[in-house]
């Protein structure tokens, strides 16, 4: 509501009007969400046109919202009004979001018929409106919910991305990661599988899935997938071995060099969804230190799972026993880690509860690939974040903007360097600190973890054992 008088006060107390253009991006991207809900509801025609405009709409809706928000603002993060408006305190709408977004989940997984998903290729619904897309690109009828949960989740990486480059658009890690983040779901996730499933018709699931990382891909060494690409001939092998090569090899030193950020904050999906649909509740992540012991026990409980879970998968698949210890290995090993792990936890929870816990508890607390990376990253990597301790003022917005939930105000005050497992480099704790305290950086290990640092304060004194 806009002030009668104008206001003396330097914070300027009074909120800005919403303008017609801000008001029209959003009327347009809420049209097209609404379209798809009625689509789902069978109620509104399905067709290629409907299709193109809604998905456009979306996109040129975010924009031109995103747009006039932050185009009269000064360069700088803006994150005015995200503990006092509901949907991202963790409040009532946020609550809402999150119980339609997991119902959303629980459908995808369990209930694709409720989509549309129709036996013998006769989709209805929002499945159905999704077909003229799946048509353009392999010549066939294949929809199903799968492709247009990768459509919609690309779509809403690239409008968000956008509205997270104009938001951040002073800040060029941001930038060029944001971009990467955007083109990688768009191309290598997106637009190159499914061009290549057109061009390999006939050919295994293999030959489309070319972001093919165990442990994250946990069926990499299922049998239908080895035998896949065992017979897939040259494409087959291939594939093969550049799956494990990736693993065993091009992580390892990829993490080395750059940190696992190479993969987590600027590559991967789940992390392009989380950086750019759940910036505005990465202050939700719980900073605690129980928090933190939590994170480090599921994490690694993971990694360990998914160990086991193919180890026996090989011992079944070298031996030719379908059992291991009289347990057979699909009931009690990979039917429990799809379900619990592979749908319930990466999906469900990990996204649908972005708007109550945050939007990387899958990343944090889950990601067997994240795990990995990360006990590479903390002992043997040439990242950190370095801190200036006697710059900081303890403001403590770099700890409430972690998305992992680290206290990076803690070692900032302590001129620590921060060399935690679970850092993904996004940069936003050094994006949102007014003192220039942080830095990330890849350099000589030597020096990098310096665990007795220039303590600051009485606490600190005491700590050094001066007193
Ligand atoms: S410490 Fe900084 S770079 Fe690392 S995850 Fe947190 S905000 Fe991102
Ligand atoms: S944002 Fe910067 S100044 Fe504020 S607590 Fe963090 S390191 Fe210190």
């Amino acid at each position: 509501m806009k002030s009668a008088e104008p206001s003396l006060s330097l914070a300027q107390p009074h909120p800005e009007g919403v303008g017609i253009l801000r008001r029209s991006g959003f009327a347009l991207a809420l049209a097209a969400v609404a379209y798809l809900l009625l689509a789902w509801a069978k109620l509104v025609p399905v067709n290629a046109i409907a299709l193109t405009v809604t998905l456009s709409a979306i996109v040129i809706g975010v924009t031109v919202y995103a747009w006039d928000l932050y185009r009269n603002v000064p360069p700088g993060i803006k994150n005015n009004g995200v503990f006092t408006s509901s949907i991202t305190n963790g409040g009532l709408w946020g609550w809402v979001a999150g119980i339609i977004l997991t119902a959303f989940y629980v459908a995808l997984y369990w209930f694709p018929e409720t989509l549309g998903l129709g036996k013998d290729g006769s989709n209805t619904g929002i499945v159905a409106l999704f077909d003229p897309l799946k048509r353009f690109f392999t010549g066939s009828n294949s929809t199903s919910q799968w492709f247009v949960y990768g459509t919609l989740y690309t779509v809403a990486i690239v409008s968000l991305g956008i509205k997270f480059m104009l938001k951040y658009r002073h800040n060029r890690y941001q930038l060029i990661r944001t971009s990467v983040v955007m083109v990688s779901q768009l191309f290598l996730a997106y637009l190159i599988p499914e061009i290549l499933e057109g061009l390999t018709t006939g050919q295994a699931y293999f030959a489309k899935d070319i972001k093919n990382i165990w442990p994250l891909n946990y069926y990499f060494f299922y049998d239908w997938h080895l035998n896949g690409m065992l017979e897939g001939g040259a494409l087959g092998r291939l594939f093969l071995i550049a799956g494990l090569v990736l693993f065993l090899i091009g992580t390892p030193i990829l993490t080395y060099f750059l940190g696992k950020r190479w993969y987590c904050s600027w590559v991967c999906g789940c992390g392009g969804l989380a950086e750019t649909a759940g910036d505005p509740y990465r202050q939700l992540s719980s900073k605690k230190v129980s928090a933190w012991k939590i994170e480090r026990w599921m994490i690694h409980a993971v990694l360990v799972l998914v160990t086991i879970m193919t180890g026996a998968t090989l011992y079944g698949y070298f031996s030719g026993q379908s059992e291991i210890l009289g347990l057979s290995i699909y009931n009690y090993f990979q039917k429990p880690y799809g379900f619990l792990i592979g749908a319930a936890f990466s999906g469900v929870i990990g996204v649908g509860f972005y708007p109550v816990l945050g939007s990387r508890v899958w990343c944090r607390f889950g990601c067997p690939l994240a795990g990995y990376m990360g006990i590479i990253q903390r002992f043997k990597s040439r990242f950190r974040i370095t801190t200036n301790g006697g710059q900081c003022i303890s403001c403590g917005n770099c700890s409430t903007y972690c998305e992992m939930g680290i206290d990076v105000r803690a070692y900032a005050q302590k001129g620590q360097n921060i060399v935690r497992a679970s850092c993904v480099g996004c940069g936003i704790c050094a994006a949102v600190c007014p003192r220039g305290v942080l830095k990330l950086e890849n350099g000589p290990e030597e020096g990098r973890i310096n665990d007795n640092p220039i303590s600051i304060g009485n606490d600190g004194i005491k700590l050094n054992g001066l007193s």
